[in-house]
């Protein structure tokens, strides 16, 4: 891993999987703090300066962990939609990422006390069966090796029947084993978009052959064309990539399909135009509804009914869900 900072909430070092990855990473610079929000919400820092050179912050979450899910997210038809926060901030660098405009830093968080989300999702289930949307603020499988945190919800679905878990994930991550109730959800994008916009990512090309050898292995797949972004000659880009995906993937064999354009809540967009001034995706002039910034309602239309008409070559209507 390529972190040369650690800071390390000071009760954050009672905790074994604190010691875990400091083992891994034993080069880095450790730096005792007080409370994570103390560096992570510092006033006027450099967020993509910061990228360039991540620092990583090991701390323990209080108070809320699990969330209801948003309605810019889809629940795939799940009645109780949450979604969880064990890390924040992602390894990877994607242009329109809307962590930009929700985080005043680059700066990965990485909470140790996993044993409380187990108690949180444990209380949750008592109202009845949960889909959880694990790794929505971060991508748990890419930094697998060093957090261990997909490993520990691929364990809290083993042991509870009526938790659903996704896995979302740019990596190219090998699955093994067949957790019924986890679901690794690839995000796919043109390769014009991926080198554009989806910086330290896997090739496309990659996500697809892992998401292929994983349905082999007999593990549940999502494919996500989520966001689909708008770049000049997008019907070529998506027709192009849609026909990769079934060049390799038996896509009847997918557990579903997920499609939304590019949407960010306006306050996020703001946020993030004035982080990052020379953001083509930031600056696009958006339509914004009901908070959410969006394409033009004709061509987000349009994006997705054309996306959508794509796939249904190749995979039931009832299995596509969109966001809007
Ligand atoms: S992979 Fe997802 S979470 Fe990570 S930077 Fe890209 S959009 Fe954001």
């Amino acid at each position: 891993m390529r972190f040369a900072h650690i800071y390390v909430e000071e009760r954050a070092f009672g905790y074994p999987l604190t010691e875990k990855i400091l083992s891994k990473i034993p080069d880095a610079h450790v730096i005792k703090i007080k409370h994570y929000k103390d560096v992570f919400d510092r006033k006027r820092q450099d967020a993509p300066l910061q990228k360039d050179n991540q620092a990583l912050i090991i701390a323990v979450r209080d108070g809320s962990r699990i969330f209801k899910g948003a309605p810019v997210c889809q629940s795939f038809g799940n009645k109780n939609f949450y979604y969880a926060s064990s890390m924040m901030n992602c390894p990877f660098d994607c242009e329109y990422c809307y962590l930009k405009g929700m985080y005043p830093s680059s700066n990965m968080v990485v909470f140790v006390n996993l044993e409380d989300y187990r108690n949180d999702v444990e209380e949750k289930l008592k109202d009845g069966p949960m889909y959880v949307c694990a790794s929505y603020d971060t991508d748990l499988l890419a930094m697998n090796s060093l957090t261990g945190h997909a490993d520990f919800w691929k364990d809290m679905a083993l042991t509870h029947d009526n938790l659903l878990v996704e896995l979302r994930t740019k990596a190219a991550v090998q699955v093994t084993g067949n957790i019924p109730n986890v679901i690794y959800a690839f995000t796919v994008s043109p390769e014009e978009v991926v080198e554009r916009f989806e910086r330290y990512t896997a090739p496309v090309s990659a996500r697809i052959s892992a998401a292929a050898k994983a349905i082999d292995a007999g593990a549940k797949v999502r494919l996500c064309f989520d966001p689909i972004i708008k770049i000049p000659d997008w019907k070529k880009a998506y027709e192009k990539l849609i026909g990769e995906c079934a060049a390799s993937i038996d896509l009847g064999r997918l557990t579903d399909v997920s499609v939304g354009t590019f949407r960010i809540s306006s306050d996020y967009l703001n946020r993030m135009r004035r982080a990052y001034p020379d953001s083509e995706t930031a600056w696009y002039p958006y339509v914004i509804k009901d908070g959410v910034a969006q394409y033009e309602p004709d061509t987000d239309k349009e994006m997705q009914e054309f996306v959508c008409g794509l796939l249904e070559k190749h995979i039931g209507r009832e299995k596509i869900f969109t966001w809007n």
